[in-house]
């Protein structure tokens, strides 16, 4: 009997539940198919350029375990039905997904494939609990992250996670399977030569990432991880989301560190974040565009498309705001602390709505996840749960001072103005001319003066915040 088992956002073999039972009950086929068409949120680019290597690895990992895996581009059930006509597969086993497209997608394989026969099994492989599990005393979702954390704390202690499996006995005729490099997930310009330096897909490497950190860097976590300049955070976030790790891996072995429990739990707070951010989209699925404070469909935005082009391109003039976005832009993946002033920039000094700010780092970082950039966007925008209220509004200055005091990170992503002295390079344009002449800088053309000035923008901020509260 052959059971189908469907990669999705689970891309690797250890504690991955639904192929050890799959594996457990005879002849598996590993399948991952590329839906190709038009749906909300797919992949963007640079989470496809991630997909095509985590894929390649996957495939590795698959024949090393005897087996190899089978890839098909085009609608999921019609290709889940040739590989069963292909295959005779009776059955079909995934790790669940949980965004709001992909409920619906999978309900409804679900019950096609039942009517037809075809078993079908599903699986969590990606969360410590499942969303519906954590329910305040009145039984209704969380909307606030520190009594949510607690009740996760306070639940059982995640189960211990499987290892992978030793073989992976494939069917006399496995179906067939189309060339990685026909799925075209690679850019066709070549934008991504930097992503090469900093990253390498796959579930080796987690792993490897994973081990280095609890030996070493999650003691140093707390102190570091505010940072940018500094690599304090484990930058999981990538293999987190396409599945190379899972949360449980993670937690096991951050909480069994020989020093104490204690020296892990800042770092697995975080991963609390996660949890609590699929809590949320799963009980809110039109939160990914609407505002969870309904009022805040009120708020009177702007459009203005010389700004927001300044700000992706890293050209605002507020350097801590420009490096994050350079540094996004190079490699796919940004700073969390930097992540927040950039988002309340955009939306704060520039008036320009948060799903903006999502859709361009949906399309740009390597960690896109819906559950995350939906909560990091509408945290920042301060109309979401537990949100920063909206009248706290980061200064890119002082947030550059406090946790870039030298400008080491700014110095990196912005090296036009990287001759300036500490005190000037969070604000260029208090340098006075001769200071800027001897770091090289012309200020209005080596590098773009301020495009908003910072308390004028704020007052408007306010006003706009204030006109809503009326209306
Ligand atoms: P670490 O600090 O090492 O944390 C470990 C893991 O915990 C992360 O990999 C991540 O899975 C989880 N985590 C950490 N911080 C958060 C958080 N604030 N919210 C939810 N989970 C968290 N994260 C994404 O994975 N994908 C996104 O698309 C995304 N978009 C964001 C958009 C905005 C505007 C903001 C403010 C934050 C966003 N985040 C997103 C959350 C956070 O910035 C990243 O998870 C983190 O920077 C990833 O780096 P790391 O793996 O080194 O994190």
């Amino acid at each position: 009997m052959t059971t189908i088992m469907w990669f999705r956002q689970d891309l690797r073999l250890h504690d991955n539940p639904a192929l050890h039972s799959a594996v457990s009950r005879g002849d598996v086929i590993p399948l991952y198919i590329w839906d190709d068409s038009k749906y909300p949120w797919k992949p963007g680019a640079a989470s496809q350029w991630w997909l095509h290597h985590s894929l390649a690895a996957l495939d590795t990992s698959l024949r090393n375990a005897g087996s190899r895996l089978i890839l098909r581009t085009g609608n999921p059930l019609e290709q889940l039905f040739a590989v069963i006509q292909e295959s005779k597969a009776v059955r079909i086993h995934w790790n669940r997904c949980y965004e709001p497209y992909a409920r619906k997608r999978d309900e409804k394989i679900k019950t096609t494939l039942k009517e037809q026969g075809i078993e079908v099994e599903s699986f969590n492989g990606s969360l410590l609990f499942e969303p519906w599990e954590i329910q305040n005393k009145s039984s209704t979702p969380y909307q606030v992250f520190t009594p949510f954390c607690n009740a996760c704390l306070s639940k059982a202690v995640p189960r211990a996670p499987e290892p992978p499996p030793s073989g992976i006995r494939a069917p006399e005729k496995m179906p067939f399977s189309e060339k990685l490099d026909s799925l075209r997930l690679l850019p066709r310009i070549p934008w991504d030569e930097q992503f090469y330096h900093y990253w390498k897909p796959g579930e080796q490497t987690a792993i490897s990432k994973l081990d280095q950190f609890r030996r070493n860097a999650i003691a140093l976590y707390s102190s570091r991880r505010d940072l940018p300049g500094s690599q304090g955070t484990s930058q999981f976030s990538p293999h987190l989301h396409f599945g190379e790790i899972s949360p449980r891996q993670i937690w096991h072995a951050c909480i069994n560190r020989p020093d104490s429990r204690q020296t892990a739990l800042p770092f697995l707070r975080q991963i609390a974040w996660r949890e609590f951010a699929f809590h949320l989209l799963y009980h809110y699925p039109d939160s990914d565009c609407k505002p969870l404070k309904e009022h805040f469909s009120h708020f009177p935005w702007s459009s203005n498309t010389k700004w927001f082009n300044a700000w992706k391109k890293g050209q605002t003039g507020y350097p801590l705001v420009d490096a994050g976005m350079r540094e996004l832009w190079t490699t796919g993946w940004m700073h969390n602390r930097v992540r927040m002033v950039v988002a309340s920039f955009l939306v704060k000094h520039l008036l320009i709505p948060w799903q903006q700010g999502a859709e361009w780092f949906w399309d740009t970082l390597v960690d896109a996840d819906l559950p995350n950039n939906t909560m990091g966007w509408q945290w920042t925008a301060g109309c979401g749960a537990d949100a920063a209220p909206f009248f706290r509004i980061f200064n890119p200055m002082q947030q550059g001072k406090r946790f870039d005091p030298e400008g080491a990170y700014i110095r990196k992503w912005i090296p036009e103005i990287g001759s300036l002295p500490d005190e000037f390079i969070h604000e260029p344009w208090q340098a006075g001319q001769q200071t800027l002449t001897k770091a090289g800088i012309k200020l209005g053309s080596s590098y773009p003066f301020p495009i908003v000035d910072h308390q004028q923008a704020r007052n408007k901020a306010l006003e706009a915040y204030a006109a809503m509260k009326k209306s």
